[in-house]
């Protein structure tokens, strides 16, 4: 007998969107059947009515990080319960190296933090930052645990250690690791920031003009210069521009094979936030966009220029965000699991901008491939871990900070009203969220093994 089936929902499965049961044992997808084909199980979801999707797999997360002499709002346990509530079933998090320090003790310190609290599956990343002989030396060690990407910072003193860092990209193309760089220029971004500053105009008002599009745009083409030279594999993180999207689409022309995510603030807000009474609350690396920005972001995300929408959810309470005197100190990011999917889903999908099956590739199913994941998440498939959202495509919504549940005490789209949320989220087989409430016990979800980097896969 199976343990659980979900019956009567239009299922998004590779083979296209059909009404379809689906059958649970052991917290896998034992059945993907035709309506009314399953045999009995112990409980049944009656989904009638409702979207399944396979949960979506978040590949950038900061939970529990210290940044800026303060640590994020949200630690592993709230940012997953957010995620979960949101249809979020697995997350990759950066594990930060510390100065001179080990990636292998970055990442037992991020076990630590994400051990006995997350409630759903966590992977990481590594987030390298000082690329020593021995730390280069690792990245095959990292890579046989399942820690088989690197983030790449390319504005703190990454010009300056360019050599040290030309080895550690072949040292990732090497081992089968994933390079997901954030692309702002160092040099462009200093020479904005101190025109501003010694102008005066060090308010966030003035914090867009100090990261430029081109800055974007620039520090893509250097980037795509060491990859080529090294043979690495790159994932452009957080694109916020047009620009950026004109150098991913060059690269592809010339035969590179690229790959993109964007965020998103970036679909939703522009840069006139910055002019609102508190508009430090939206200030993340790189800043918010104009009109046409958006727009392009939009083909993007319909073209397959974009791979992965991504949160970068890196949570801060308001006081935290105001405390700063100018706007290099203000620490970047904001909430973003709990409305990653039902605002791309509202946004995109309810309003014809991108297909149904588009948004299930950008939130699940490329991020599980590009991670090495794949099937396990990312996919309604037969032997896949049962992690499935019901989702509501007419419930309506609209945001409050009060309640959602990121220890944030503000969130980035307050008063957005949003078509289409999750009723119920599933991770391997278990309810973990039922109608915005949290069921799961802390410390459920389990370290992801992931695969090495191909090519083919992704
Ligand atoms: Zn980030």
């Amino acid at each position: 007998m199976l343990d659980l089936a979900v019956i009567g929902a239009r299922a998004v499965t590779p083979s296209g969107s059909r009404l379809a049961d689906i059958g649970i044992k052991d917290g896998r997808i034992a059945k993907v059947a035709a309506s009314g084909a399953l045999e009995e199980a112990a409980h049944t979801i009656d989904a009638r009515g409702m979207l399944l999707l396979p949960g979506a797999t978040d590949p950038h997360t900061h939970l529990d990080a210290e940044m800026f002499g303060s640590r994020t709002a949200d630690d592993f346990e709230s940012g997953t319960i957010a995620a979960a509530a949101g249809g979020i079933t697995a997350i990759i998090d950066y594990a930060f190296q510390s100065e001179g320090g080990s990636l292998a003790e970055a990442v037992a310190r991020w076990d630590d933090k994400a051990r006995g609290r997350a409630v759903i599956d966590y992977g990481f990343h590594v987030a390298l930052l000082d690329p020593s002989a021995t730390a280069v030396a690792e990245i095959g060690r990292m890579v046989e645990r399942g820690v088989t990407s690197l983030k790449i910072f390319m504005m703190r003193g990454f010009e300056e250690r360019m050599r040290e860092f030309l080895r550690a990209f072949a040292a990732a193309a090497e081992a089968g690791a994933l390079l997901t760089i954030h692309a702002e220029d160092q040099h462009l971004i200093g020479y904005c920031t101190e025109r501003l500053l010694s102008a005066g105009r060090a308010g966030v008002a003035h914090f867009a003009a100090s990261r430029p599009p081109l800055s974007e745009a620039a520090a893509i083409a250097r980037a795509l210069t060491m990859t080529e030279a090294t043979g690495a594999a790159a994932y452009f993180v957080h694109l916020s521009s047009a620009a950026a999207i004109r150098g991913i689409r060059r690269a592809r022309s010339e035969g590179r094979r690229v790959l993109a995510e964007t965020r998103p603030i970036y679909l939703y807000l522009t840069e006139d936030r910055f002019l609102e009474a508190d508009g430090e609350r939206y200030v993340g690396y790189p800043p918010l966009r104009s009109r046409g920005d958006i727009e392009a972001l939009w083909e993007a995300l319909a073209d397959g220029t974009i791979d992965v929408v991504a949160t970068d959810h890196c949570s801060w309470s308001l006081a935290r965000k105001k405390a700063a005197d100018r706007f290099t100190r203000i620490p970047p990011g904001m909430s973003n699991l709990e409305t990653l999917v039902p605002m791309l889903y509202s946004e995109g999908v309810a309003k014809g901008r991108i297909t149904l099956e588009r948004m299930v590739d950008l939130v699940a199913s490329n991020p599980a491939r590009i991670f090495g994941l794949y099937p396990r998440k990312g996919a309604i498939i037969e032997g896949a871990d049962a992690d499935l959202v019901v989702f509501d495509p007419d419930a309506k919504v609209v945001i409050r900070a009060g309640e959602m549940h990121s220890r944030a005490d503000y969130d980035p789209f307050e008063g957005f009203e949003v078509t289409g949320w999750p009723r119920v989220t599933l991770s391997r087989g278990e309810i973990i969220v039922a109608d915005r409430k949290c069921l799961a016990r802390a410390g459920r979800g389990k370290f992801l093994v992931r695969a090495p980097f191909s090519e083919s896969r992704s």
